[in-house]
């Protein structure tokens, strides 16, 4: 039989990096064992979904390369099977509605905080025949004493992958809910019902859903289901040792797409947190496949450090071919209203940057100067023009092909030809060129900026000055 996950998230929010990081994990098990691998959105919750979040889930899994098979399934389009099988299950009597009031609920609650006792529902709607009439609003929960007495037995044990073997006393266990406002499920509920509908062979998911694990399987065993494996990933820490929560910017992934970051650095990232293969750190997406087995999987829980991530990202963007850096770049400055018609073509810049940059955007921002074809507004004294204008009309009249060579000799002769200070015209020309005192290297900003344009900004600066003089 084929090998079957499912990534399952739900658009109540912005997808995070620990959610990618299972996305990944479950695609890499599934391709290496040649299965199937589903996307499953769970929204069933009406009143937190929304569209933004949902779209964001393809948007990064197609940014990613995250590919999922077959049709996406959406939750929200189940009610009805849902609804079928939970009378189903009413009608054998192995759950039953509930009908207390959240006021009951909750006053039980707190007697048993104050007498330090199991928070556990009581069963009063167990042993209580209610008419549908006069409380039409209910909850379903299972008869979890019941289930235990024909299982003959108190304690209900599952196997996970990384965790080993985790047994729950059945005094532990409260009659959960799998249904509230009538008919609508929990996700716990709505999540079998699917893992069994698509044949799912093994779950893997953030190991804060330990915590639902035994009342997925009572819900398999109550449906004489065979269970799924389980592969529960430890979490992701922040540097503080502190979940890495949806409030930390660091765990935003869209942060790190608007940012420059490249995909396959972000996937390799991701990949080594929680999983290692023999000090190796750098995979593409064909290695990942190829070694994925879960005994490689950590069962502690991964730091996120961010300049690991950048370090990652450097190396991407050191061994990507440039056209690859250039699609990404294009994506990045489309809103930067920068004027790409002049400056030095993209490839250029991203070939001189590529060795030096954390993420792709720095290349653009390093360089914004470049692309401003705004009359800039320089401040320069009566000796600045008149060197200006000399520096003009001698880069005017010869005729050099423009490379680092010809114009170092060039600028050496210009200073001995009219006794110059060298690195006052060094500061001269850079203000020229990048509207500001930055320290960029001369030769490599004159490089870039190219004859025409820095012929151009002399000239502009020479008309505004001379309306100033
Ligand atoms: N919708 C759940 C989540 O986003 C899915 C958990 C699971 O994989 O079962 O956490």
């Amino acid at each position: 039989m084929k090998e079957k996950t499912r990534f399952a998230p739900s658009p109540t929010g912005f997808i995070h990096i620990g959610n990618v990081r299972t996305a990944l994990f479950s695609l890499l098990y599934s391709k290496n064992k040649d299965g199937i691998f589903f996307l499953r959105i769970d929204d069933t919750d009406i009143v937190r979904n929304n569209n933004i979040y949902l779209n964001n889930i393809f948007f990064i899994l197609k940014w990613l390369n995250i590919t999922y098979d077959n049709e996406i399934i959406f939750q929200s389009k189940r009610f009805k099977k849902y609804e079928y099988i939970l009378n189903d299950l009413l009608k054998k009597k192995y759950v039953y509605k509930c009908f207390c009031s959240k006021d009951r609920l909750q006053e039980i609650k707190n007697f048993q905080i104050k007498n330090g006792l199991p928070l556990k529902y009581d069963g009063k709607c167990k042993n209580e025949i209610y008419s549908n009439v006069k409380y039409n609003n209910f909850i379903i929960r299972v008869d979890v004493e019941n289930f235990f007495y024909k299982n003959n037995t108190n304690i209900l044990s599952f196997y996970d992958e990384i965790k080993g073997t985790i047994l729950i006393n059945n005094n532990n266990i409260d009659d959960f809910i799998i249904a509230k406002n009538n008919f609508l499920p929990t996700y716990n509920f709505a999540s079998v019902i699917d893992d069994i509908e698509l044949e799912i062979t093994s779950i893997i998911r953030g190991d804060d859903h330990i915590i639902n694990t035994h009342k997925q399987v009572i819900l398999f065993k109550l449906l004489e289901k065979k269970l799924p494996k389980f592969i529960h990933l430890p979490m992701i820490l922040d540097e503080d040792k502190k979940p890495l929560s949806k409030r930390n910017n660091d765990s935003d992934i869209n942060i790190y797409y608007k940012n420059g970051f490249l995909n396959t650095a972000i996937i390799n990232y991701l990949f080594t947190l929680g999983f290692s293969f023999e000090n190796k750190e750098i995979f593409s997406l064909n290695d990942m496949i190829n070694i994925f087995d879960t005994k490689y999987l950590s069962s502690s829980p991964s730091i996120f450090n961010k300049d690991k991530l950048i370090w990652f990202n450097k190396y991407y963007i050191k061994s990507s071919n440039s056209k690859i850096i250039k699609n990404n770049l294009i994506r990045l400055i489309k809103k930067k209203y920068l004027n790409f018609k002049i400056g030095p073509d993209l490839i250029t810049l991203i070939e001189i940057s590529k060795n030096r940059v954390q993420n792709i955007i720095d290349i653009i921002n390093n360089y914004e100067f470049l692309f401003k074809d705004k009359n800039n507004v320089i401040n320069i004294n009566e000796n600045d023009f008149l060197t200006l204008n000399l520096i003009y009309s001698d880069i005017k009249n010869s005729n050099f092909e423009w490379n680092f060579n010809n114009i170092k000799l060039f600028l050496e002769k210009f200073v001995i030809k009219y006794n110059y200070n060298f690195s006052k015209i060094a500061v001269l020309l850079r203000k020229i060129i990048t509207f500001s005192d930055k320290p960029n290297s001369l030769y490599e900003i004159l490089i870039l900026c190219g004859k025409v344009l820095l012929l151009k900004r002399i000239r502009n600066i020479i008309y505004q000055s001379k309306r100033g003089l």
